[in-house]
């Protein structure tokens, strides 16, 4: 039996299985992806102060970090169920069953998706995939697409093809309707936007964002160019639809409606455009499957991308012995997600070798360090993430107060 098991190999499970194993923990850290990373794998890209950020390079020195401090990282492994068993827990995988004393669930955030008549065709992935073959498997999808769905993930995504050559023909929204919700809304689509101003790795982007944040979303959206606006490369048309994908030749065309600042298609005003393939965007959501089988209580809370497992400051969950870190438990950028992993595998150390007391000053910098991070974020895939993490740990002191 190890001591901690953390589920998911990517920024937070790494970063966690070296702050607990720093304090002689035995730890396994297990995942499904042949490689150890997580999203950082995928992430290559410019910060506006000129500096790359190079994910692959970053999971690679976090896995030598770890393994160092002999964490077993067992890739290629994964997890469908886990059970709670009086002294830890048991937890069943594609290569047999593991024990361990405390759980850590790090399993990051997945796609929502964004279905629009067309987006099974052949050609039509989502933005990560596209990002996937682009900076992990050095592939390119084709030299051309198009991008539906204008949100923090696609703008960041779409730089990131630009980067490897790949043309952007437009980034256009779904159209509105019940399945693809905020998302078809033009308002919505420019406030994502605006909150892309202090990140961009753009100068244009950022003139932009800073002068949309001058005036009301709802009043900008009315003076957006119906004929789109190009920024950084992108040409981003927030009062066009895409309606639907069909297949023409070797190629894809995305056929357009004009939109009312409110998101409605205006009669008449169909249009097309064609590209080599096509990227769908919906947005992030917590991957918390794992924590709901586990028993842990939910909360809905927008900002961090929908229902998230509820916790506290300590990463700790209602359920006794597990923990989380990382997007499982809100949809925040690299950089948080180490961050909240440092303070999980700390955590999970105190309370395994009964050294609370003594480690409570590590915990409480490592908390410091969470929110400063969280501040400093360039990226903010949702406007109040703050807000709503105050008011979650705010409640949870109150409920544990309540219970000791
Ligand atoms: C498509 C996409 C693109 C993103 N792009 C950016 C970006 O450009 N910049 C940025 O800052 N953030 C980006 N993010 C957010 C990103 O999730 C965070 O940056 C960061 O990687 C979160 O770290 P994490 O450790 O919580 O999760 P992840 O890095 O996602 O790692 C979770 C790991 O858990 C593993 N796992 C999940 N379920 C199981 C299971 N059942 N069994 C075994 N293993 C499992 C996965 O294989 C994965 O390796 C992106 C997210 C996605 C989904």
């Amino acid at each position: 039996m190890t001591d901690l098991l953390i589920i998911g190999a990517g920024p937070a499970g790494l970063s966690a299985a070296i702050g607990a194993a720093g304090q002689g923990v035995m730890v396994t850290v297990i995942d499904e992806f042949p490689k150890a990373g997580g999203r950082l794998l995928g992430q290559l890209y410019q910060e506006p102060d000129g500096n790359w950020w190079n994910g692959m390079d970053l999971g690679a020195k976090l896995q030598k970090q770890a393994e160092e401090l002999e964490v077993d990282i067992r890739c290629g492994v994964s997890v469908f169920d886990l059970t709670e068993a009086g002294d830890g827990w048991i937890v069943y995988s594609s290569k047999g069953v593991f024990r361990a004393k405390k759980l850590l669930l790090a399993t990051g955030a997945t796609e929502t998706p964004l279905p629009i008549p067309g987006w099974t065709k052949p050609g039509v992935i989502s933005v990560g995939a596209a990002q996937v073959m682009t900076n992990v498997h050095r592939v390119k999808p084709g030299n051309s697409c198009v991008i539906v769905g204008a949100n923090v993930l696609s703008m960041a995504i779409a730089q990131e093809l630009i980067q490897c050559g790949i043309t952007i023909k437009g980034m256009y929204l779904p159209l509105k309707s019940p399945v693809t919700g905020h998302e078809g809304e033009p308002v919505r689509a420019f406030e994502s936007l605006m909150s892309l101003s202090h990140l961009a790795p753009s100068y244009l982007l950022r003139k932009a964002g800073a002068f949309g944040k001058k005036i009301n979303p709802g009043l900008s959206i009315r003076f957006f160019p119906a004929g789109g606006m190009k920024v950084g490369g992108i040409p981003i048309h927030l009062k066009t639809a895409a309606a639907e994908i069909v297949e023409t030749g070797n190629a894809l065309t995305v056929k357009t409606l004009k939109l009312t600042a409110d998101g409605d298609a205006v009669k008449g005003s169909e249009g097309s455009v064609e590209a080599d393939f096509v990227c769908i965007s919906g947005g992030l959501a917590p991957m918390s499957e794992l924590a709901s089988v586990a028993g842990c209580k939910f909360k809905y809370i927008p900002q961090l991308g929908g229902h998230v497992p509820v916790h506290n400051e300590r990463m700790q969950t209602n359920v006794p012995g597990l923990y989380v870190a990382g997007n499982i438990t809100g949809v925040e950028s690299a950089k948080v997600a180490l961050k909240q992993g440092t303070v999980a595998g700390i955590s999970a150390a105190a309370e395994l070798i009964g050294t609370a007391d003594e480690l409570e000053g590590m915990i409480r910098q490592a908390i410091d360090d969470v929110v400063r991070t969280r501040a400093e974020a360039l990226i903010q895939f949702k406007p109040g993430i703050d807000d709503a993490r105050t008011e979650l740990y705010r409640e949870q002191r109150e409920t544990e107060a309540v219970f000791s």
